[in-house]
């Protein structure tokens, strides 16, 4: 551990994929990081300098916010949240596990709301803070065997904006990444084979998806403004994508 001027940033999520991209550009930034996820293993593999990572399921509240106070005390205060971490388990709603409903709405609604709360009333005693969280563009507009997804992440537009008009006055900014279809493990979940091959063929259609590198330049673009400057959304996508 050295020291380090930048503030820290805390990232769920950061074991693979627009996490671990965003870890990296904010670690070439100079700022100390808490990454977070169930595969340490993947968040050590990252080999980036102070950077505390742990294993920590992010419904679990307890173990979140015990992890943030042990950054804390490292590194300062958290300047920077992203609340990365989701689960898609895409599939028809006729023939769906509701355990997949819920896994997608504990982690990425109710998780998100426990870190953010985990970190609000500090950002909020110092008039400062920003709070990023990675909707999507299914949380903006429908696709076929999406629904419970589509709900998490419309849950999630629906939080940001209305976190950001609360906290607003305190100076705290709150802000959202509308994603497109990006490269990474996130469709390896989904267990219906020809849901997942119809998505596949719909990605070669478009010619390819971007990368988590594009989504990362995008968040710290966000997050590098002036604190009174809150870029409140971007939605970025293959230029292919409809
Ligand atoms: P990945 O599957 O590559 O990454 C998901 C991350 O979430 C992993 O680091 C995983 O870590 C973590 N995670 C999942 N469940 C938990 C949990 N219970 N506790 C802690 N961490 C958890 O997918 P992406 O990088 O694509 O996804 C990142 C975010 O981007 C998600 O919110 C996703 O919905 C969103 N998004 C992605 C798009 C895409 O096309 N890829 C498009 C639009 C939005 P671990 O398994 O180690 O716990």
């Amino acid at each position: 551990m050295t020291q380090t001027t930048k503030p820290l940033a805390v990232i769920t999520g950061a074991s693979s994929g627009i996490g671990a991209a965003i870890a990296r550009h904010l670690s070439d930034a100079g700022h100390p990081l808490l990454l977070l996820a169930r595969r340490a293993d993947r968040l050590e593999a990252l080999g980036l300098p102070n950077a505390i990572c742990r294993c920590v399921d992010v419904t679990d509240t307890a173990a979140l916010t015990a992890a943030i106070d042990e950054a804390e005390v490292a590194y300062g205060p958290v300047d920077f949240l992203v609340n990365n971490a989701g689960v898609m388990l895409l599939g028809a709603m006729d023939v769906q596990e509701p355990t997949e409903w819920q896994r997608m709405f504990n982690v990425n609604v109710l998780a998100l709301l426990g870190a953010t709360q985990a970190v609000l009333r500090g950002m909020k005693a110092r008039n400062s803070g920003t709070i990023l969280n990675v909707s999507s563009v299914a949380g903006k507009k429908t696709f076929p065997n999406h629904a419970a997804y589509t709900g998490s992440k419309f849950a999630v537009t629906g939080i940001t904006e209305n976190l950001r008009e609360e906290v607003a006055e305190s100076g705290v900014r709150v802000m959202a990444i509308y994603p497109g279809a990006v490269e990474t493990e996130l469709l390896s979940h989904t267990t219906d084979k020809d849901i997942v091959d119809g998505y596949e063929d719909w990605k070669t259609s478009m010619g390819g998806v971007l990368v988590a590198d594009d989504i990362a330049r995008a968040a710290t673009f966000m997050y590098a403004q002036p604190q009174g400057v809150n870029i409140r959304d971007i939605t970025i996508a293959a230029t292919r994508q409809p």
